[in-house]
């Protein structure tokens, strides 16, 4: 597929998600904006030391983690031949046996190995540029052969203790955009003595104190934001949405989530899915699958997850921009 745009101007393209409201009268904080993860990094904090240090350990996973840096972990998975053995990480397995379990709980609708598809619909980091559409779509064959490649178990083996992950199929490729920030975000928390909220991307988690979230409207409306909801110490949020990235052609919506059962941009209804969870990778990889499946599916997967999470909280948004709610702390505007 051509396309019309240049690689380095996607280095443009950061989009916020989420919006945060915070009583800063009180304090003396300052933010800190790092670039990690293709996106901003705020950190809202007391510690300007702590805030770079969280922001040089998100770095060093980025650099394990991210599929467009060609030596990263999952960048030697992708170019490795069927067969070939790749040694990774123990922060890279940690996190794929994480994605393996939100595949399993999902049915595949949050699938790491979606990437050939992502790719085919030109949302690789390093093809997409936010407002500019291909000159073309991908054909039913080129979605066949690209949805033949996509299937995590079938497509890949991990040996936990080896540290190793096998490519079964030629071709197959891995994506960890739809968990690695939740993860990044939940990973930084404990670096944080006091009062700190962490914003990467849209993927927000906050310590020492409660904090008042936006949720970012998906359309146009009357607010920038939808309604507001309350992170508590050590929980996480992010949101999966069809705004976030994505271009329209012959006036039809394409967006980046993807659903690996047809191989398409995902039309479950939902055109927003936010998900708390004191489990920042879970959640991120959740409300990924949730935007894939819709809120039914969504509700029985929450209902799962919730005895272990107690936390667990969702609020979907459907294409009439009808805002519905699962468990505490929303508020609408
Ligand atoms: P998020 O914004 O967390 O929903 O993540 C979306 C990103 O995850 C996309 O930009 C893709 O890189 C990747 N992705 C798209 N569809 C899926 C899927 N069905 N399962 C897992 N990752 C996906
Ligand atoms: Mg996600």
């Amino acid at each position: 597929m051509k396309r019309r745009f240049a690689k380095t101007a996607a280095l443009f393209a950061v989009i916020t998600i989420l919006l945060s409201f915070t009583a800063c009268n009180d304090r003396t904080a300052t933010g800190e904006y790092f670039d990690v993860f293709g996106t901003t990094l705020y950190i809202e904090g007391y510690s300007a030391e702590e805030a770079q240090s969280a922001a040089a350990v998100m770095r060093e996973a980025e650099l394990l983690l991210s599929a467009d840096i060609p030596s990263s972990d999952i960048g030697r998975i992708n170019s490795a031949a069927a067969g070939e053995s790749v040694t990774v990480s123990g922060l890279t397995m940690t996190l794929l046996l994480k994605a393996r379990e939100v595949y399993l709980l999902t049915d595949g609708a949050y699938d790491p190995s979606v990437y050939p598809l992502v790719e085919l619909w030109g949302f690789a980091p390093g093809d997409f540029v936010m407002g500019i559409a291909p000159d073309s779509l991908p054909t039913d064959g080129e979605i066949a052969a690209a949805s033949e490649l996509v299937g995590f178990d079938r497509a890949f083996s991990l040996d936990a203790d080896a540290l190793t992950v096998t490519k079964l199929t030629d071709g197959a490729k891995l994506d960890l955009g739809g968990i690695a920030k939740g993860y990044a975000v939940q990973n930084s928390l404990a670096g944080f003595s006091d009062e700190t909220l962490v914003n990467l991307g849209g993927n927000i988690g906050g310590v020492g104190r409660d904090y008042t979230i936006g949720i970012g409207a998906p359309r146009e409306y009357t607010h920038s934001y939808i309604g507001t909801l309350t992170l508590h110490s050590g929980e996480c949020v992010s949101t999966s949405g069809d705004y976030e990235r994505y271009y329209f052609f012959d006036g039809v919506r394409y967006h980046h989530i993807i659903d690996p059962s047809d191989g398409r941009p995902a039309d479950s209804g939902l055109i927003s899915v936010t998900v708390v969870c004191r489990d920042g990778a879970l959640g991120d990889a959740l409300s990924t699958a949730i935007a894939v499946a819709g809120e039914e599916k969504g509700r029985e997967w929450l209902d799962a997850l919730s005895a272990d999470h107690p936390e667990i909280s969702a609020v979907f948004v459907d294409g009439d921009m009808n805002v519905s709610v699962y468990g505490r702390g929303f508020s609408a505007v």
